[in-house]
C-alpha cells in the first residue's frame, strides 16, 4: 500500500486505542506500537487490490499517481505529527526498514541482494497467500488506485469535518 493508507492507519489506530485508554497509561503506547506495527502486513498483503506495479511504470499516470500520494502522505505527515507520530511510525516502519534502510544500502554497494533475509515484507507475502489470494488483482490496472483513493478522500473529508467541529 501507499504512503497515505499506512499513515491513516497509523493515526486511525493511535486515535481508537488512545480514546479506549489513556495516553497517561503506559499500555496504550505498546498496543498502539503492537497494532500499527501489525497493520502495515495485513494491508500490504491487501495490496494486490490495489494499483501497485513493483517496478516504475514509465507514463504519466504512474507518475501523476506516486506524485499524489507522496504530496498528500507529507501532507498528512505535516498535519499529524504532533499528534499521531507514534501510530504513523509504526505503521510505516516496515517500508522505513526494507526500502529506506536495507534497499538503499544494497543498492549503494551495488548488490541487490545484500541484506534480503532480514527483509520484513516477506511477511506481508505469506499473508496474502494464506487468506488474500481469491482476491481480485489490479496490480497493473489503473482503476486499482480507487480503494486508496477513496480512503484518501474520506480521510480529507472527515478531517475537515472535524476541524470545522471544533472551530464551532
Ligand atoms: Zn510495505
Amino acid at each position: 500500500m501507499q504512503l497515505p493508507t499506512h499513515l491513516i492507519a497509523g493515526i486511525i489506530v493511535q486515535f481508537t486505542i488512545y480514546a479506549i485508554i489513556p495516553p497517561s497509561n503506559w499500555f496504550s503506547a505498546i498496543l498502539v506500537v503492537v497494532i500499527a506495527f501489525s497493520s502495515h502486513f495485513l494491508l500490504d498483503a491487501l495490496a494486490r487490490f490495489t494499483y501497485h506495479p513493483p517496478e516504475r511504470i514509465h507514463d504519466n499516470f504512474w507518475l501523476t499517481w506516486h506524485i499524489f500520494v507522496y504530496l498528500i502522505g507529507f501532507v498528512i505527515i505535516g498535519l499529524c505529527i504532533w499528534e499521531y507520530w507514534l501510530g504513523m511510525l509504526f505503521a510505516n516502519l516496515p517500508d522505513l526498514w526494507d526500502w529506506y534502510t536495507l534497499r538503499n544500502i544494497a543498492s549503494r554497494k551495488s548488490q541487490p541482494d545484500w541484506g534480503k533475509s532480514y527483509y520484513l515484507h516477506p511477511i506481508a507475502d505469506k499473508i496474502r497467500q494464506l487468506v488474500f489470494l481469491r482476491m481480485p488483482d489490479l496490480t497493473y490496472k489503473r482503476v486499482g488506485i480507487l480503494p486508496e483513493l477513496s480512503l484518501i478522500v474520506l480521510w480529507i473529508g472527515i478531517t475537515i469535518v472535524s476541524i470545522i467541529n471544533s472551530l464551532f
